[in-house]
């Protein structure tokens, strides 16, 4: 409703609410019989006010139990918060509401025992308006809850997004060096618990100090992404392919046996010696990589800090060997 048009039914309800209240307070001047009508129809109203605002409060309850799973964050649980006190509102609208309903039959009972037509017209006016006032509050307050909830669903899914920036790395997409760090001691203690082999596999771009230098460092890029392409194109199930720092990267396989381990980086270093890395935007430009790679099985009692000491132990062998070989 326009604040215009909402001003000029205050002022009217107002005025006809001072009218009700003097024809309820002053019997000598109603000369009419129906004031049990008045007193119903003033109920009947306070009914309907409780019943819209209820229905508001209920919705709304509804769509954040549907909203999803229980806060995981300290920033989800701080949102959650938000709307935990945006509902607390509602609900005291509502025991006003319950309080104005107590209030009408209170009215209803001192009301005097005969009202004129005219007079109960005029009364029943006067609550109609109030009912229409009360319903579009209600309306503007269900507006506003909605308008909050959208709000906080974004910051939800922006902390989401923030969440994901903070554990991915940026040029290639990959896991990003903590993201491998949390991953690393979650599969150590899974297979702790499930007592199945683990391995980690590191790998290391050949010389890439030169591709660098000869291409650009734009260019070492894009084979650092090629790379990490070709890499992801061999991850499986729980497998999880992380960059570690540089141009080494590094891949967790639970549920893996050395010897597979091994196979999976003897295909991934034929996969890349069987192609050639093209320089964006000069295809004749072309050139073969290759890298280096070590791999070690998780030992009974070993740690994150273990495992990856031995990982990379090998991964030196392959490099002091020869390079373009895996080690394990
Ligand atoms: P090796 O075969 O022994 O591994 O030699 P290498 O040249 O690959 O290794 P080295 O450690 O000498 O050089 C690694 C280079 O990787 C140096 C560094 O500038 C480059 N580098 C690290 N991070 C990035 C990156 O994000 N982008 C680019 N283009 N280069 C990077
Ligand atoms: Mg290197
Ligand atoms: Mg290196």
């Amino acid at each position: 409703m326009k604040p215009a048009l909402r001003l000029t039914m205050a002022v009217i309800s107002g005025l006809a609410g001072l009218y009700a209240i003097l024809l309820v307070l002053q019997p000598a001047i109603v000369g009419s019989p129906q004031a049990w009508l008045l007193g119903s129809i003033s109920l009947l109203i306070a009914t309907n006010l409780v019943a819209t605002v209820t229905d508001a409060v209920v919705q709304h309850q509804a769509s954040l139990a549907g909203a999803g799973p229980p806060p995981a964050t300290s920033a989800d649980r701080e949102v959650h918060g938000e709307v935990a006190k945006i509902v607390g509102l509602l609900q005291k609208q509502v025991d006003a509401n319950a309080t104005f309903s107590v209030a009408l039959s209170k009215a209803k009972e001192q009301l005097p025992d005969a009202l004129k037509p005219d007079q109960v017209r005029l009364v029943v006016s006067y609550l109609m308006i109030e009912n229409e006032n009360m319903r579009s509050r209600t309306a503007e307050l269900q507006g506003n809850l909605e308008k909050s909830q959208r709000q906080i669903e974004r910051l939800k899914s922006n902390l989401a997004a923030a969440e994901a920036q903070g554990l991915s790395d940026p040029l290639t997409g990959l896991k990003n060096r903590r993201s491998f760090d949390i991953t690393l001691a979650a599969e150590i203690a899974a297979a702790r618990t499930s007592s199945k082999p683990m391995c980690l596999i590191m790998a290391d771009i050949d010389h890439f100090k030169s591709i660098n230098d000869r291409y650009g460092h734009p260019a070492g890029d894009d084979v650092l992404r090629w790379f990490s392409k070709i890499l992801q194109n061999n991850m499986k199930g729980r497998d999880t392919v992380a960059r570690y720092g540089g141009e080494e990267f590094a891949i967790i396989l639970p549920q893996t046996a050395l010897e597979h381990a091994v196979i999976l980086a003897g295909q991934i270093r034929q996969q890349l010696e069987a192609q050639f890395w093209k320089k964006p935007g000069a295809p004749n430009t072309m050139l073969r990589v290759t890298a280096s790679f070590g791999v070690a099985q998780l030992i009974d009692g070993e740690g994150t800090s273990g495992i990856i000491q031995r990982t990379d132990a090998k991964l030196y062998e392959s490099k002091s060997g020869g390079r373009n070989r895996v080690a394990a």
